[in-house]
């Protein structure tokens, strides 16, 4: 355990910064003991059984009431699936024939049955990234029901007396509603990755969370310091006095940050000399649309659809998908919601084949992916964007394609699309026939084809996080080579800058929906560079909003026109630094600043 100060990194999914005492939970499973029962034992034994799972059906359904109405009905659909199990017949019946037939003790009985359900399960989706979460849920409610059995209080996990980080191995949906307490500030997880429930319920909830945190619980000490910093994915033990305050600094300016450019977070995003661009939000699920609104977004510029399919654990349905679109359509119409066809594959989960993309291929990132997945398979295509076309009558809805590395690849995708609309007008189903198509500009051949891409499509939304990771060769999750990982490197801002000019050729627009349009050190630059709509995650709209408010667009421009001249990422930096002091108010500037320092 560190007595001293240790630094630990993982993967930061709610930002914010918190200090304060860590209050560890730490927790294996349940110990069982096989006990032999006698023939009259056996009815007592049932009773014993289907009380429990009665029991555990009461708490599951308790928990899902207060998530539903704390959290949305969205993450409260993960208890259904454990209320589902425990109606299994396949799973349950067998053991009340067992406890007679065995004469073994329910707790024996259920342990054994439910680690034959998890081998099954795991067999069958090897290597699946979501469903290992699933694996960690079966075990949670496996431990329910035998604390259930054996009268003991496993799954509390009580609470802190004081403001605390809580630092856990995993924390089951089931109980996610302990987060409600208001004495929890951050979480700290040893499991779980971005798309993980914990990850979607913390960032509904806006509490910091830094998961995968290998050892966490071991590492860190019960009641000592330490800062989370969600944002940078960094969690830092039993911190000097002088790191403190340079958080305590980072935090201060945050919160401030957040409560004085949130005063602006109505304003029009417009320059000094009358420039206006949009600024909208990159969201992944329904419940994100009233963060949305909260910071003034005008509509949402990605809506990462792959988190719906990771949910339903494979494809949801046209009907459920329209559903899903529509509600979000409507909720933010009159703004755009631009809808993003799924970008399975890569580092993010492959269900098609039931497993996960980097067992299946050498280099995953350069392989079977977004785009090529739906062209090879038009039906789950044709599927997703009949359900995007049905939310077009409920709101404003554009479509966009992911990955597109060639004007083949856009055309064929695009036959998809008339298709889809054939059918949908063969069966009378109302739709806005004017629903643009855009496509992502991630792939440097499509920045360099733009010209030609340009014609087929009435936007384009760059994806900086992979156009950098395939321009300059660089992993965008290897740790190794994050540091070659350059977002300010002058080949990608030329790339930036050529897409530009082909989209005002063919007279469409071009956004930005990586993690740069989001990033205030760049807003001046991708001003400058021409960019009509900046895309980010909610929390970063004001801020993004407040420095196009504070210059001038020429300014803008010519400070664009130099970085192009740079041959490095370092000149383009000193560039920016000297603008952010000389141009944006210091206030604003010292956001900026700060942010980086550390
Ligand atoms: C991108 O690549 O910049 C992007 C927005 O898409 P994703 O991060 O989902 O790959
Ligand atoms: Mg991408």
């Amino acid at each position: 355990m560190a007595r001293y100060r240790e630094i630990l990194k993982g993967i930061g999914v709610c930002d914010g910064i918190v200090i304060a005492p860590a209050y560890v939970v730490r927790r294996g499973g349940i110990d069982v003991v096989e006990k032999e029962i006698s023939r009259a034992e056996v009815d007592s034994e049932r009773e014993r059984l289907s009380r429990a799972i009665r029991k555990t059906v009461e708490q599951l359904e308790f928990i899902r009431e207060r998530i539903a109405k704390t959290v949305g009905e969205k993450p409260a659909e993960i208890i259904d699936a454990q209320i589902v199990l425990l109606s299994d017949s396949k799973i349950i019946e067998p053991l009340f024939e067992q406890i007679e037939l065995e004469l073994r003790n329910a707790e024996f009985l259920f342990a054994r049955q439910m680690s034959r359900v998890i081998e099954e399960f795991l067999k069958s989706h090897k290597g699946n990234e979501f469903l290992i979460q699933r694996e960690q849920d079966l075990h949670d409610l496996t431990n329910r029901v035998l604390a259930n059995l054996m009268g003991i209080r496993h799954h509390l996990i009580g609470n802190p007396d004081k403001a605390s980080v809580l630092v856990i191995p995993h924390l089951a949906p089931s109980e996610s509603v302990q987060l409600l307490n208001k004495n929890i500030v951050a979480v700290v997880t040893e499991r779980g990755g971005a798309t993980s429930h914990i990850a979607i319920i913390t960032r509904t909830l806006e509490i910091p969370a830094v998961l995968g945190i290998s050892e966490a619980t071991k590492k860190i000490g019960d009641g000592s310091r330490v800062i989370v910093d969600g944002h940078d994915g960094v969690v830092i033990v039993n911190p000097d006095d002088e790191m403190v305050a340079k958080y305590d600094e980072k935090r201060k300016i945050l919160t401030a940050r957040r409560s004085g450019i949130l005063k602006l977070s109505k304003m029009p995003p417009v320059t000094i000399d009358g420039h206006r661009v949009t600024i909208s939000a990159n969201i992944e699920l329904p419940e994100q649309v009233e963060l949305v609104k909260k910071y003034g977004a005008e509509g949402v510029g990605l809506l990462r659809t792959e988190i719906l399919f990771i949910r339903q654990e494979g494809f949801p349905s046209e009907e459920k998908q329209a559903e899903i679109y529509s509600q979000i359509a409507n909720l933010l119409s009159p703004h755009p919601v631009i809808i993003r066809t799924f970008d399975i594959g890569g580092d993010k989960l492959f269900l098609y084949s039931g497993s996960n993309s980097r067992e299946l291929e050498p280099n995953p990132f350069l392989g079977f992916r977004a785009i090529r997945i739906g062209i090879k398979y038009p039906k789950l295509l044709k599927q997703q964007l009949k359900a995007i076309l049905r939310a077009s009558a409920k709101g404003n809805v554009k479509i966009m394609f992911p990955m597109i590395s060639n004007t083949e690849e856009l055309k064929k995708a695009i036959g998809i699309f008339d298709d889809a609309k054939q059918e949908l007008q063969k069966n009378g189903v109302e739709f806005n026939e004017e629903t643009e198509l855009g496509i992502m500009i991630e792939v440097p051949s499509a920045a360099i084809l733009a010209r030609h891409l340009a014609q087929y499509v009435k936007f384009f939304s760059i994806g900086t996080n992979d156009l950098i990771q395939y321009t300059l060769a660089v992993d965008r999750g290897n740790q190794n080579v994050a540091d070659l990982y350059q977002s300010y490197n002058p080949a990608v801002l030329r790339l930036i800058k050529e897409t530009v000019v082909a989209a005002r050729m063919s007279n469409i627009w071009t956004g930005v929906c990586g993690e740069l349009a989001g990033d205030p050190r760049a807003t001046i630059l991708l001003l400058g560079l021409g960019i009509d709509e900046f895309s980010c995650v909610p929390q970063n709209v004001p801020l993004v909003k407040s420095i196009i408010r504070s210059i001038k667009y020429t300014d803008a421009q010519s400070i664009a026109d130099e970085i192009l001249q740079c041959e490095s990422q370092f000149e383009v930096l000193e560039i920016l630094k000297k603008a952010y002091n000389e141009l944006i108010p210091k206030d604003i500037a010292g956001i900026v600043g700060i942010a980086n320092q550390i």
